[in-house]
C-alpha cells in the first residue's frame, strides 16, 4: 500500500446507473463528479440533466465503464441520507422482472410518494413554542395596546402548545414578520424542529398485556417463533375462523420478535385498516407502532415512514404499501387476510403484497405469516405440500359455536310466488324475529357483477351499458341507470325494452341495496334501517358513523355491500341475510367459486359474535353449487378438495400461473389485429409448457368506448412467460391507438 494515497480508487470518475422518474423503464449512465463522489450511494436520490432540463433520479449501481460516449455529470444530490437501501431496490428490481413491468415503476412503488415529493420533508419546517412569558397577563396586556397584530398571534399560539411558523402567521392572518418581532419581545421561540403528525394523536390509547394463550393459538405462536429464531425462516399459514384469536398470536409474535431487537411489518386489507385494528397494535407497543396507508395525509405519511426510516418505530402496520417500508432487522411479515384481492395493485406493477411478502421474506431472511379464515387456494395448496409451516385454528377463543347456515332456495320461491321477489318467506321472518327480540340484522349484497343490474323478471332481459358491455346499476334516488364503468347515466325505462316483452314491472326489478333498503322499510316499517355501500360513505367519516350507530344499537338493520363482510365485530347481530348468493357465482372467471365462498364464510363470521348464536341465511337460485354447500357447512376443506380437482384438470393455478395481457383501444379490428401480431412475435420465445389463449375479447368486451381483448398465457412457470413477454415488449411496435397491460398471477380476469 502507498502511504499518502488518501483514496483507493482509480482516478477514473465512477459511473452511476440512474433510474430518472421522468422515463420508462430505462437506466441511465452518469458520470460522478469528484466533488460530490463521497456523497453518492446507491439509494441516493440525485438531480441530473435530462433532454433539455433536468430531471430527479435513483442511484441504482455503478458499473465500470459505459457503452455509451459523452456521458454527463450528476448535478447535484437531494438529501442526506440514502433513501432507499440497496436491498429494497432487488426487491424493486425483483417486482419488475417477475411483474414485467418498468423497473423505476417497481422504484416509484416501493418508495411512498410522500416521501418522494420535494418539501414534503421536515426538516427545513419552523416551528414556534410560547415562553413563560407568553403567560405573563401584565406584559402581554401591554402588548395588546402596542402590538395588536402580535397579540393575535399569541392567542391563536395559545390555544395549541406549538405551530408551525407558517400556519401560524396565516392562522392569524399575518405574515411571519409578526411572528419573528413576537420572538425578539421573547414571547416566543422559534426552533427548527419537526412536529409529529400522529395518525392517532387525539386519541387515548389503554396499554394491553398479552394474554394467556388457548392451546390451539399456543401451537400456533410456537411455529411462528421457530419460523423466526430459524436461520433459514419460512413461511407459516395460520388458517383459523374468524374470532379464533389470529391477531393476539400476531401481537405475541411480534412481541418476540422485538424483544431480540428485530422489526416487524403487518399488512391488513385496505377495507379492514379501521381505527379498531391499528388501536390494538398502539395498545400494545405504543409508539414503536407506525401507521402507513393511503387516508393518511401527506405530512402524517412522511413522518411515519420517517419515524421507520430512522429506527424510531420498529413496526410498521398498514395496507399494501406498507410493506416496503423501511424497517431495519426485519424479523417478521405478517399479511392477515392474506386471500384478499386488494393486496393485488390494479396498476403497473401489478404486484400481489402477499405474494411480494413471501419474496421480502426470502431476501431478508425474515418469517413470514399469513393469516386468514378462508385461505386462497394457492396458499393453502403450498400448506398441505409441505411447502408453508401450517397452523390451524379451529375454534373461536370464546368457545361461540359457528352460526348455522341455511340456504334458501329461490327457484322454488320464484315458483310459488309467481315472480322473484328480494327475499325470501324464511328471510322475513327470521328478520321479523330479531326485531321481536331487539337484535341486529344485516343484510349483504355483493355489488360487483351484477348485482345492482335490472333483470326482467318475466323475460331475463338486463339493462346493459351500450360502451361498456357491463349491466347498469340502478340508482333509485335519481330513478338512472349508471354505468360504473363510464359513467353514463340514463333514465329507467318504464316497461322492458325487450319488444316480445314490455313487461310493466320491469323498472321494479332492479336488485341493489337501494332497492333492498326500499323493500325492507315496506316490509318492516318500525324497524330503523341504514345502508352502507359506496353512495352512503362518499363522505370522510360517514362510514365511522354508520358503524358507530350500528354497534350502539341505534340501527336495527344494516344493508350493505362488500364494506360490512370483514373484519367488524357486533355480538348483537344474530341473522345474516345473503341476499343473492349467486352474484358472485356467475362471473366469468375461474376463481368466481373460490369468491363465493370467501365471501358467504365471511359474512357468516358477522353472525353470532356474542352470547347468541348466529344464524345466516342464503338466498340463491343454486342451492346445489359445491361452493354453495360446502359454504352450507363453512367448510372449507370440502372446498379444496372440490375446487382442487376442478383447477387440476383445466391447468388453472395453483397447477399453473397465470399471465393476462389485455389490449384496449378505440378501434375493434386494430386491437384484435395488434393482439394478433403480438402472439406471433412472443410465440417463438415459448416453450412447449406454455399455453396461449386469445387475443380474444375479454369478458367485459368494451369499456369506456375502447374494445377490450385478452391474451391469456399459463405455465407451470412464471419466468417461462415473463422473460419472453420482456423481450418482445422490448422493440414491440404498437399503433397509437393501442394500449396495453401485462397482469401476472391475474386475479380477476375481467
Ligand atoms: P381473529 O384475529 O382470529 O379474528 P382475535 O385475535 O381478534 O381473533 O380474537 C378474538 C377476540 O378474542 C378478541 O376480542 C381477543 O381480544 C380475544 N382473545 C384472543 N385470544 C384470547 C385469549 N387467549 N384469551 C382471551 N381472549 C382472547
Ligand atoms: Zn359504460
Amino acid at each position: 500500500m502507498l502511504r499518502g494515497s488518501v483514496k483507493n480508487r482509480s482516478p477514473m470518475p465512477r459511473i452511476a446507473r440512474v433510474i430518472v422518474e421522468v422515463t420508462r423503464d430505462r437506466e441511465f449512465d452518469y458520470l460522478v463528479p469528484e466533488r460530490i463522489d463521497h456523497e453518492i450511494e446507491i439509494g441516493s436520490m440525485v438531480v441530473v440533466p435530462f433532454g433539455r432540463s433536468e430531471a430527479r433520479g435513483y442511484v441504482v449501481g455503478f458499473k465500470e465503464s459505459s457503452e455509451y460516449k459523452g456521458l454527463k455529470e450528476i448535478r447535484e444530490r437531494v438529501g442526506k441520507k440514502a433513501m432507499v437501501e440497496e436491498k429494497t431496490l432487488d426487491l424493486a428490481r425483483w417486482i419488475a422482472d417477475y411483474y414485467v413491468a418498468p423497473v423505476e415503476l417497481a422504484v416509484r412503488t416501493v418508495l411512498p410518494s410522500a416521501v418522494r415529493k420535494k418539501g414534503a420533508g421536515f426538516k427545513e419546517r419552523l416551528l414556534v413554542f410560547p415562553t413563560a412569558e407568553a403567560l405573563n397577563i401584565a406584559a402581554v396586556e401591554l402588548l395588546r395596546k402596542h402590538a395588536p397584530k402580535q397579540a393575535a398571534v399569541l392567542d391563536v399560539l395559545l390555544t395549541g402548545k406549538q405551530m408551525f411558523l407558517n400556519h401560524l402567521a396565516r392562522a392569524a392572518s399575518t405574515t411571519t414578520a409578526a411572528v419573528r418581532s413576537l420572538e425578539k419581545k421573547g414571547f416566543v421561540q422559534i426552533g427548527r424542529g419537526a412536529m409529529r403528525r400522529d395518525p392517532l394523536a387525539n386519541q387515548q390509547i389503554l396499554r394491553t398485556e398479552p394474554l394467556k394463550l388457548m392451546p390451539q393459538q399456543t401451537d400456533a405462536l410456537a411455529l411462528v417463533i421457530k419460523a423466526i429464531d430459524t436461520m433459514n425462516p419460512s413461511v407459516v399459514l395460520i388458517y383459523g375462523v374468524t374470532g379464533s384469536g389470529k391477531t393476539e398470536i400476531y401481537l405475541q409474535a411480534i412481541q418476540h420478535a422485538t424483544d431480540q431487537g428485530k422489526g416487524a411489518i403487518v399488512l391488513v386489507p385496505e377495507i379492514a385498516l379501521t381505527p379498531q385494528t391499528m388501536e390494538r397494535f398502539r395498545a400494545r407497543f405504543g409508539d414503536c407502532v407506525a401507521i402507513l396507508h393511503s387516508a393518511l395525509s401527506d405530512g402524517e405519511r412522511h413522518d411515519e415512514w420517517h419515524r421507520v426510516h430512522e429506527g424510531k418505530a420498529s413496526i410498521a402496520i398498514g395496507a399494501r404499501s406498507a410493506l416496503f417500508a423501511p424497517v431495519k432487522n426485519l424479523g417478521l411479515i405478517v399479511v392477515d387476510e392474506e386471500h384478499e384481492p386488494t393486496y393485488k395493485q390494479e396498476d403497473a406493477p401489478r404486484y400481489n403484497a402477499r405474494d411480494v411478502a413471501v419474496m421480502r421474506g426470502r431476501m431478508e431472511k425474515c418469517a413470514v405469516v399469513l393469516g386468514t379464515a378462508t385461505p386462497a387456494l394457492e396458499t393453502y395448496a403450498n400448506a398441505k405440500s409441505g411447502k408453508y409451516g401450517l397452523a390451524v385454528m379451529p375454534h373461536r377463543v370464546d368457545h361461540q359455536k359457528m352460526p348455522v347456515v341455511n340456504i334458501v332456495d329461490m327457484r322454488v320461491e320464484a315458483e310459488r310466488e309467481g315472480h322473484v321477489n328480494v327475499f325470501s318467506r324464511d328471510l322475513i321472518q327470521a328478520v321479523q324475529a330479531r326485531l321481536d327480540k331487539g337484535e341486529q340484522t344485516m343484510l349483504f349484497l355483493n355489488r360487483r357483477g351484477y348485482a345492482t343490474s335490472i333483470v326482467c323478471p318475466r323475460c331475463g332481459y338486463v339493462a346493459e351499458c351500450e360502451h361498456c358491455s357491463v349491466a347498469m346499476t340502478y340508482h333509485r334516488a335519481t330513478e338512472e341507470l349508471i354505468c360504473h364503468i363510464c359513467g353514463v347515466t340514463r333514465k329507467v325505462p318504464q316497461v322492458c325494452p325487450n319488444e316480445k316483452c314490455r313487461d310493466k314491472s320491469f323498472k321494479f326489478a332492479g336488485f341493489g341495496t337501494q332497492r333492498v333498503e326500499g323493500v325492507v322499510a315496506k316490509c318492516f316499517p318500525h324497524a330503523r334501517v341504514c345502508r352502507m355501500d359506496s353512495d352512503t360513505t362518499k363522505n370522510k367519516g360517514s362510514h365511522g358513523t354508520i358503524l358507530g350507530d350500528f354497534r350502539t344499537g341505534k340501527i336495527d338493520i344494516l344493508i350493505g355491500t362488500q364494506m360490512i363482510a370483514k373484519g367488524l365485530h357486533f355480538p348483537n347481530v344474530t341473522l345474516v341475510g345473503v341476499l343473492f348468493a349467486d352474484m358472485s357465482l356467475h362471473m366469468p372467471d375461474f376463481r368466481a367459486a373460490e369468491r363465493t365462498f370467501q365471501l358467504i364464510t365471511q359474512v357468516a363470521g358477522r353472525a353470532g359474535r356474542g352470547e347468541i348464536p348466529g344464524e345466516v341465511i342464503v338466498q340463491t337460485f343454486t342451492p346445489f353449487h359445491p361452493a354453495i354447500q360446502a359454504a352450507r357447512r363453512l367448510d372449507f376443506g370440502q372446498f379444496y378438495d372440490q375446487e382442487i380437482e376442478y383447477r387440476r384438470e383445466l391447468s388453472y393455478p395453483p397447477f399453473s400461473r397465470v399471465v393476462c395481457m389485455t389490449l384496449r383501444g378505440p378501434v375493434e379490428e386494430l386491437v384484435q389485429l395488434t393482439g394478433q401480431h403480438f402472439v406471433k412475435a412472443l410465440q417463438p420465445l415459448l416453450t412447449k409448457h406454455v399455453i396461449v389463449a386469445g387475443p380474444a375479447p375479454a369478458p367485459l368486451a368494451r369499456a369506456k368506448g375502447e374494445y377490450r381483448y385478452q391474451i391469456i398465457l399459463r405455465a407451470p412457470l412464471t419466468k417461462l412467460m415473463a422473460e419472453p413477454l420482456r423481450k418482445v415488449l422490448k422493440d414491440f411496435k404498437w399503433p397509437d391507438k393501442v394500449a396495453f397491460s401485462v397482469d401476472v398471477d391475474a386475479l380477476s380476469l375481467m
